[in-house]
């Protein structure tokens, strides 16, 4: 069983580098923004409740996110362990999180916020099947439109410099001090997020102890 946490400012690849580590390893990977964006675009109750906050790039409540978070978990569904992606991201939910559950360890992946910039406003994503593209580092062939399916292609509404700038800032004044928390208890390994994407997958693989993406490869 292996449960992770995956932390690191908005566009430093963690998404990417979890689904990554999740597809290979059969782990789940639980993220909580997909979730918050999965409920606002099918008009639930929760989608309803979150849906100014998300689109403003804020937080939401900590006894929403930790309630919907601990419902996830006992869903008990990730036999070979969880990723965690989005969650713990202030002092409180970490607390509420060492309290609740053990982890073996805290994925923390270090990009410059200027990198950070560039990679999230050039962000799209297909409209229509939901796949990640980059206008930098993963060029769709026309840029409007979807290389798989023809969907359109559009930008995150919470990819926007006024957005990004706020949630840089949310993230060096919340998040950063937990995982200075998580690093006290000796549960983080930190990777540099600013290499290619298999670069930073074979690292944090080896720092986990984990087999390496390539021979993991059919
Ligand atoms: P993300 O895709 O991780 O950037 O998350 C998108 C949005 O979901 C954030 O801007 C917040 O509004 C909300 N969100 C995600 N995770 C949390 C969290 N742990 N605590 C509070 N709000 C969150």
């Amino acid at each position: 069983m292996h449960k992770y946490v995956i932390m690191g400012v908005q566009g430093c690849g963690k998404g990417t580098q979890a689904r990554m580590l999740a597809k290979d390893f059969d782990f789940v990977h639980i993220c909580v923004g997909d979730i918050f964006r999965w409920n606002i675009q099918n008009h639930t109750k929760l989608g309803a409740r979150v849906n100014r906050i998300v689109r403003a790039g804020k937080l939401v409540s900590d006894e929403l996110v930790e309630e919907m978070i601990r419902r996830r978990l006992e869903k008990h569904d990730w036999n070979f362990g969880f990723i965690l992606d989005g969650f713990p991201r202030n002092i409180a939910q970490a607390e509420f999180f060492l309290e609740s559950f053990d982890i073996d360890a805290v994925i923390s992946i270090n990009v410059p916020d200027d990198v950070v910039k560039a990679r999230v406003l050039s962000r799209r994503i297909c409209g229509q099947c939901g796949l990640d593209y980059n206008l930098i580092y993963h060029r769709p062939k026309n840029i409007q439109t979807c290389d798989a399916c023809g969907g359109e292609l559009i930008a995150r509404e919470d990819d926007n410099e006024k957005v990004l700038a706020d949630r840089l800032e949310t993230y060096h004044a919340k998040t950063k001090p937990v995982i200075d928390l998580f690093c006290r208890k000796e549960l983080v390994i930190e990777v540099d997020g600013s290499r290619d994407t298999l670069a930073v997958q074979n690292e944090l693989r080896e720092q986990l102890g984990l087999p390496t993406f390539q021979t993991c490869l059919p």
